[in-house]
């Protein structure tokens, strides 16, 4: 690697990224090292991406043998492995239908067209509203920046797509304000809140809203490209929370280090999209279908189960720990509130050996589901001497 790769960077890199002072160059499993073959445990798996770690041997054969049979197709023919992904996740969820995308932000701009489409089908064209949640984060295109429920992405880039009202999470009277303000087709949550602080949604709101939505007949969407494939201690999050949403979404670690995207409809919106309404050209791509479809199959009983314990061991480690105001979050999806300014703890994390990330003013975790125990308690321990400052 050249010595001035990080003025290059600058120089021809648009520069949207505040980027660490880190250039990771391999790794394997839940360690990753960087150019000068420094370790760290890895808590941030690019940003809950790499499912099961890095270069993880099933993962790359899976890979490396559809690989070896082609590429890509493009959606005017038939394709099996993007078949077979779509079969799992109706199976494992009771989705009738997928529409497969290539990130978070296109999959839920899937759902809200699907949503609209439902909506001008079913009640008529003025009932388009869809609500989401302050501090929500929905994704960077105009439409999913509109969605997102934080003031902050609501300038430079104006005009911005309307249609969208925002409650506040836990506050069903919130939601209901927004029901009396404007007629309704949908409410997308987040159901624990990432980018906005690592937030679970309490139960009860979510039953509520569930109810709610039914009874006013709107939509609820779940924007899973977070909280999906696994991270939650469930293969989705709405089957930890017990309910059935109409529209799920998907992407970071559905294909463990590919890009992908996943909008599972269910029963009342499985029709909505007829042929020519909606497309992608890498959608469904075979490489990235056929890694899902190895990480999908990974996701069982027993695997869910390690994550959940895992999980409880951080909350039950950090959890009143010197110097730890809070744990919050669910799963493998944590975020830690720490006395001392979080840049600060998050220096030292590096400077031990440990790579957590941050969302808000929290630090995040978000481990490999396959993380070995003894790793995460290193991690865990690097965590609790930089909170309190040693
Ligand atoms: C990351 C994220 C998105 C955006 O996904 P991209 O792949 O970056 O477009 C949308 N929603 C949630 C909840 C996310 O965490």
């Amino acid at each position: 690697m050249p010595k001035n790769f990080k003025e290059k960077d600058k120089l021809y890199i648009a520069n949207t990224y505040g980027r660490f002072d880190l250039h990771l160059v391999n790794g394997k499993g839940s360690l990753v090292y960087d150019d000068e073959g420094k370790e760290y445990i890895d808590l941030a798996t690019g940003i809950a991406v790499n499912t099961f770690g890095v270069a993880d041997e099933e993962w790359k054969n899976a890979v490396v043998e559809q690989l070896d049979r082609i590429q890509h197709t493009s959606n005017l023919y038939y394709s099996t492995p993007c078949i077979r992904l779509a079969e799992l996740l109706c199976t494992r969820t009771g989705a009738k239908k997928v529409f497969f995308g290539n990130s978070g932000a296109e999959a839920n701009e899937c759902a809200i067209k699907v949503a609209r489409k439902w909506a001008q089908d079913t009640k008529g064209a003025g009932d388009y509203t869809i609500v989401t949640l302050k501090n929500s984060f929905h994704g960077r295109t105009v439409t999913t920046l509109s969605a997102t429920g934080q003031d902050v992405f609501h300038h430079d880039f104006n005009p911005f797509t309307q249609g969208f009202a925002y409650a506040t999470a836990n506050d069903l009277d919130s939601v209901k304000a927004c029901f009396e303000a404007s007629p309704v087709a949908a409410v997308m949550i987040e159901l624990v809140q990432g980018e906005g602080g690592v937030m679970a949604l309490d139960q009860a709101f979510v039953k509520g809203l569930e109810s709610l939505c039914r009874e006013k007949n709107a939509l609820l969407i779940v924007d899973e490209v977070q909280t999906g494939n696994g991270r939650s201690g469930a293969l989705y999050a709405f089957q930890r929370y017990g309910i059935t949403p109409d529209i799920v979404t998907t992407a970071k670690g559905l294909a463990g280090g590919l890009p992908i995207g996943a909008t599972m409809l269910f029963e009342r919106v499985e029709t909505v999209l007829g042929t020519g309404s909606h497309g992608s050209t890498f959608g469904g791509n075979p490489i990235a279908c056929a890694a899902a479809v190895s990480v999908i199959e990974r996701i069982d009983d027993e695997l869910l189960k390690e994550v959940r314990e895992k999980s409880d061991y951080i909350f039950n480690s950090l959890n009143g720990a010197e110097g730890i105001k809070s744990v919050s979050g669910l799963g493998l999806m944590i975020g830690v509130e720490t006395e001392r300014p979080v840049d600060e703890v998050l220096r030292a994390c590096m400077q031990k050996g440990a790579l957590p990330i941050k969302a808000k003013q929290k630090l995040r975790l978000l481990p490999a589901l396959n993380i070995p125990m003894e790793l995460l308690k290193k991690a865990v321990d690097i965590l609790k001497a930089a909170a309190k400052g040693e």
